[in-house]
């Protein structure tokens, strides 16, 4: 049996190195076959030189490089076409999903289980903006989807045959932890700390989580687009009420008051009028991206000989 160990690198030429040594002696006291993908998702510094040679001197890493920067999420379809183990093991590259757990994961594997995830224990130190935007998503992407995120990673092993149902999904726009759960199969957890990162920074920008967040959630659910229409059930019974009043008012003679309730009105209609539009908008988007059927990445080269066609989603 092979396993395969996913990387995706971005701008961590300093990283690399000391992830590798770190992963290298774990991967070889399994006695499984292995091989690490690393994937450099357009990186500006020296990550894909320092790809390249270890890749040269030890046949068991294969790298691939994107043509630019296309995000972590379609570094990890890439890893995940590339992928031939009947293992599959999705790691962060700086090393704070620890890769001591990756016997566990292989023990729980070998028990049966097809997809195993990483619950974080504690989310390690975050900035103030990432925990806030983690705890209104996660709430609003539980009660959207039906799936808990909450301290979910994307530290998992993943079955070939789940491996083989993912490359069947046809969405440009992917949200890995979600349709991972989306996949089903027999699952089970492990729970791991955060370790700190050694080297470089988080990649992650508060306006990249914010969008992240959105993608996820109007990728997985209709139902921000039903509040429409129950914000405007809510604003017809209000507006019923208020026909009754002025009415009233008509008929007893105080018709030119109330200026202030339609000035208010307005303002509360036109804002319920520009939040629709606006998430209407983010669903058309989203059919926009889909629609022109782009590739999720382009692979610009590989240190492996024979690389695997991604899959063509116009065919579907
Ligand atoms: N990463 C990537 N492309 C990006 C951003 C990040 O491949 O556009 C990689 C990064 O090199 C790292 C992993 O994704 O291996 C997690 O990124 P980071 O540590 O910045 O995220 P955080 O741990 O803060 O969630
Ligand atoms: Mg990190």
């Amino acid at each position: 049996m092979k396993l395969s160990l996913l990387i995706p690198f971005y701008n961590e030429e300093r990283q690399i190195p000391l992830t590798l040594q770190t992963v290298l002696p774990i991967l070889e006291a399994t006695g499984c076959d292995f091989e690490v993908l690393l994937v450099d998702d357009g990186s500006r510094d020296g990550s894909w030189s320092v790809i390249a040679d270890a890749s040269r001197s030890d046949e068991r890493l294969v790298g691939i490089r994107f043509s630019r920067n296309f995000g972590k999420e379609a570094a990890i379809c890439a890893a995940l076409d590339q992928a031939d183990g009947d293992a599959v093991i999705l790691m962060d590259g700086d090393l704070q999903h620890p890769p001591q757990h990756i016997p566990e994961m292989l023990r729980l594997w070998r028990e049966g289980y097809d997809v195993v995830e990483g619950v974080k224990t504690s989310r390690g130190s975050e900035s103030f903006f990432s925990r806030l935007n983690a705890t209104v998503f996660y709430g609003l992407f539980r009660r959207f989807s039906g799936y808990d995120l909450r301290n979910a990673s994307d530290f998992k092993l993943l079955d070939r045959k789940v491996v083989d149902q993912w490359r069947l999904l046809g969405e440009h726009d992917t949200f890995f932890r979600g349709l991972s759960a989306w996949l089903g199969f027999k699952r089970t957890t492990f729970s791991f700390e955060v370790a700190e990162r050694q080297a470089g920074t988080s990649k992650w920008s508060p306006f990249k989580l914010l969008a992240l967040s959105l993608n996820a959630i109007t990728g997985f659910s209709a139902m921000p687009l039903q509040f429409i229409t129950l914000m405007g059930i809510v604003m017809l019974a209000g507006s019923l009420i208020l026909a009754v009043q002025t009415l009233v008012n008509f008929f007893i003679g105080h018709a030119a008051t109330g200026f202030t309730t339609v000035i208010l009105l307005l303002l509360l209609i036109g804002g319920s009028i520009m939040i629709s539009l606006g998430l209407i908008g983010m669903y058309i988007a989203r059919i926009f991206t889909e629609v022109k059927g782009r590739p999720r990445y382009i692979v610009a080269e590989t240190t492996r000989p024979q690389a695997v066609e991604p899959p063509d989603c116009r065919d579907r």
